[in-house]
């Protein structure tokens, strides 16, 4: 049992009635358990957040960015622990976990610098009419609760904490119950940097705990990232009390190939996009639009290298993708599998869950799926692609667009004119040229349609915490 809530600047045990276990997707065993936060605990980390509202939002800026400095500076510090944790807890190889803390520790360094800024934004707004001043003030929203998924805990996170805190905020985290441990970190640091009690607070727990930080009266603004179920329930209780809510949901993205591509990295895109963190994220490139004169050439290719994967256990072998990370994925992809046999799709690779011990699933391709099959039409979330063919640019955009998400797309031409037309008639929050997933925190993240609503990541992201004050004098 693990003493895993950090409520008012002390670790304490969880008085909730739900056991957590931790598994190592791996091997399809626990590895550690912890009582989820109670209701009354949750409450106790609101109260927590809103008494320390007035000092911390009254600090300097420069203050709040050293304190953001030293959380980058301090991931770096645990980089072993937290590589090797993501590696046991998610299933993620070596290489996607260092790349997680290290895009945490640049989401804390680049808030950082943006806290800095902060008084330059807080300036005098000229006025058309004489007689009269004002002036901007960017306030931070107040308390908020941060509800985050498990398939990049340090990131998802991050990008969560580090604009709030840097914004003013005081914050109420709740990590996924798959993945509880890892976000630990978070309130290490803050004992570490002796971060005033109650600026931080981590809560963890199931759905129950989720909902009673997310119906809490206590909070001014809730950002959720998570299921578009979840998420409306999430947004249910904001529209009950009238307050802001950000959210980050589900995807089925594009990635269209043209016929101009070279096929050797047309493919590495492909594969990249729909197996990295075996498929886990909201932004995988799940439906391809592969383009009629590449597509006999690109389909064989596409084959062959999804099968010749190293699919295995990163914490013992050398991969390139590692197991689903919970067992209520692995039983979810595997009724997908079994929905394409049903629908009579024709498989070109995987469609199968491996046959050992853990929640392993083989990379998996279908080929010429109709529009109207459920997987073509819903988010997955595992490394299952589907393709269909197309003969325009035209065609291709209509039928990336036909989807009620709206995350994001990858276009894939060597005519760049092309490309940049195609991104721009793209109906989703970002778009990627000859590139996949490659996401800067200088960028905005964040989508369309049911996608979610709102940004993160970028001066966008500092936004979502501020609140925009006028005031306004008259000089007579
Ligand atoms: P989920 O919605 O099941 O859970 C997300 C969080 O909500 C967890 O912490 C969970 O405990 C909590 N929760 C569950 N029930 C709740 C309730 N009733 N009230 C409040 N909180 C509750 O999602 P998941 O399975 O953890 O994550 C996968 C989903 O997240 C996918 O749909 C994926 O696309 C999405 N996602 C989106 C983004 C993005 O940036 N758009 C990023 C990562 C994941």
């Amino acid at each position: 049992m693990t003493t895993s809530h950090y409520i008012a600047g002390r670790w304490v045990e969880g008085q909730g009635s739900d056991c957590i276990s931790v598994n190592d997707p791996a091997l399809g065993q626990p590895f550690a358990e912890l009582m989820a936060a109670s209701v009354a605990q949750v409450d106790q980390a609101v109260t927590a957040a809103r008494g320390a509202l007035p000092a911390w939002k009254n600090t300097s800026a420069s203050e709040r960015a050293a304190y953001l400095r030293g959380f980058a500076e301090q991931l770096g510090q645990r980089r072993e622990a937290l590589i090797t944790l993501q590696m046991r807890n998610n299933g993620k190889p070596r290489h996607e976990a260092e790349i997680d803390l290290d895009d945490a520790i640049a989401t804390f360094g680049y808030y950082a610098e943006l806290a800095e800024q902060l008084p330059s934004k807080n300036r005098d707004v000229p006025l058309a009419a004489p007689g009269f001043s004002a002036r901007t003030r960017l306030e931070p929203v107040g308390v908020v609760g941060l509800i985050v998924p498990w398939n990049f805990p340090l990131v998802t996170s991050a990008w969560k904490l580090a604009p709030a805190l840097a914004a003013g905020c005081t914050v109420v985290l709740k990590p996924s119950e798959v993945t509880p441990l890892i976000e630990q970190a978070y309130g290490q640091i803050a004992d570490a940097l002796e971060l005033p009690a109650g600026v931080l607070n981590i809560v963890n727990g199931k759905a129950e705990t989720g909902a009673a930080l997310s119906n809490h009266n206590g909070l001014d603004k809730l950002s959720f990232t998570g299921s578009n179920s979840v998420g409306s329930q999430v947004m249910r209780s904001a529209s009950a009390q009238c307050r802001p809510v950000t959210l980050e949901l589900g995807g089925k993205s594009a990635i269209v190939v043209f016929d101009d591509c070279d096929v050797g990295q047309a493919v590495e895109w492909i594969v990249a996009g729909i197996t990295w963190n075996a498929g886990q994220m909201c932004s995988a490139t799940s439906r391809l639009l592969v383009q009629d004169g590449i597509a006999d050439a690109l389909l064989p290719r596409l084959q062959v290298a999804l099968e010749n994967l190293r699919v295995g256990n990163p914490l013992t072998e050398e991969v390139d993708m590692g197991p689903l990370t919970s067992q209520a994925q692995w039983l979810k992809v595997a009724g997908y599998f079994a929905t394409a046999r049903e629908e009579g799709l024709q498989c070109l690779a995987g469609g199968k869950a491996l046959d050992r011990d853990g929640w392993f699933v083989s990379p998996t391709l279908y080929a010429d799926v109709p529009k109207d099959s459920r997987l073509w039409t819903e988010e997955i979330f595992g490394p299952v692609l589907c393709a269909r063919r197309f003969a325009t640019e035209e065609q291709a955009i209509a039928e990336a667009n036909d989807s009620r998400f709206g995350l994001v797309a990858t276009v894939c031409s060597a005519d760049l004119e092309r490309a940049e037309r195609v991104a721009d008639a793209l109906e989703v929050g970002h778009v990627w040229i000859n590139s996949v997933q490659a996401v800067f925190v200088e960028t905005s993240w964040g989508g369309t349609k049911g996608s979610g609503i709102g940004r993160e990541l970028g001066p966008w992201g500092l936004s979502a915490y501020q609140s925009v004050k006028h005031v306004t004098r008259c000089l007579g």
